[in-house]
């Protein structure tokens, strides 16, 4: 059995990380704090990467219509009913999180902090989205909660990166990692296969520059073309190619072999609204893609780390 696990996975969950380390049923709860992004604003540049739907990839946050303490109780109730000693992390997951003046911030995460059994906080956001001023409270902060910051890279290809309007280079999310390192905050990953024109090859680099820095986990996400963006429309006039489920199998299989077997696996596929999914199509299917990801690998006898020297 691989080492990081607590059942038939062959790669670091993070159930077992949390398992592990908390000893209890830990759950996520998605917030929206009603943030808005400076790639969308103007601030980077305008209208936001293209593939971003109109929640800001916050998909199933919760209603920001509704006060942060309200969005958490609803989900709580439900949850405390399945586990009721469980112990919740905090997650501000649509656009960018950090992107505010520090006392706004400050009001937005020490709110949630002070509910009962909250023993974390998951905060979503962007690279260029983080001065000095809320890295020295993220330090403070990380000192008394278990705090994790989550980037979005999505590729190292820079073509790529200007494709799909990202806004920021690869150096400014480079030196932002060890920026947050040198403080020792946990900082996650996001990075999306089956981008437009991007080779097998180009995928499994963006996970190999990854193993070269000091990060604790990653979200690995199949590209979904969303109604009404910008990547819908380049998708309509280019017809590029869209990974079929064992294309994406593979490139997953064969990124978490190169992968650390320390890092974290947060996510290995994404999650769209059914509603406002364009393609592709298969990705409706979240556990019939992490079973065929579990079932390959053991074809394979193959196992995180396999390859990472
Ligand atoms: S950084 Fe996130 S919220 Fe901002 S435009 Fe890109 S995907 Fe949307």
């Amino acid at each position: 059995m691989f080492k990081y696990t607590l059942d038939n996975k062959r790669y670091h969950t993070l159930n077992y990380y949390l398992k592990n380390k908390f000893n209890c049923k830990v759950y996520k709860v998605s917030l929206n704090a009603g943030f808005t992004c400076p790639n969308i604003d103007g601030t980077k540049g305008y209208g936001g990467c293209i593939y971003c739907s109109k929640t800001g990839s916050g998909e199933h946050g919760g209603n920001p219509h509704k006060d942060l303490i309200t969005q958490f109780n609803d989900v709580k109730e439900v949850i405390d009913k399945k586990w009721p000693n469980a112990k919740y992390i905090a997650y501000f997951q649509a656009r960018t999180n950090t992107y505010a003046p520090l006392k706004v911030l400050k009001e937005k995460y020490e709110t949630v902090l002070k509910i009962d059994n909250v023993i974390g906080l998951d905060i979503a956001t962007r690279c260029d989205a983080i001065n000095n001023e809320t890295l020295d409270y993220l330090e403070e902060l990380s000192k008394r909660t278990f705090l994790t910051i989550e980037l979005g890279l999505q590729t190292t290809k820079e073509e790529t990166s200007k494709l799909i309007n990202r806004g920021h280079t690869l150096k400014e999310f480079d030196d932002m990692v060890k920026k947050l390192r040198d403080r020792n905050i946990n900082v996650v990953v996001h990075i999306i296969n089956g981008l437009p024109y991007e080779t097998e090859e180009d995928m499994l680099n963006t996970v190999r520059h990854l193993n070269k820095l000091n990060i604790q986990g990653i979200k690995i996400h199949m590209l979904n073309i969303i109604k009404d963006t910008p990547l819908e429309t380049l998708y309509n006039k280019d017809n590029f190619h869209i990974l079929t489920k064992e294309e994406y199998i593979d490139i997953v299989i064969k990124q978490l072999e190169l992968l650390k077997p320390e890092i974290v696996i947060h996510r290995i596929t994404s999650d769209p609204d059914i509603k406002t999914l364009v393609e592709p199509k298969w990705l409706t299917k979240k556990f019939c893609v992490l079973n065929d990801i579990d079932k390959e690998m053991v074809r394979r006898n193959t196992y995180q780390g396999k390859y990472y020297k």
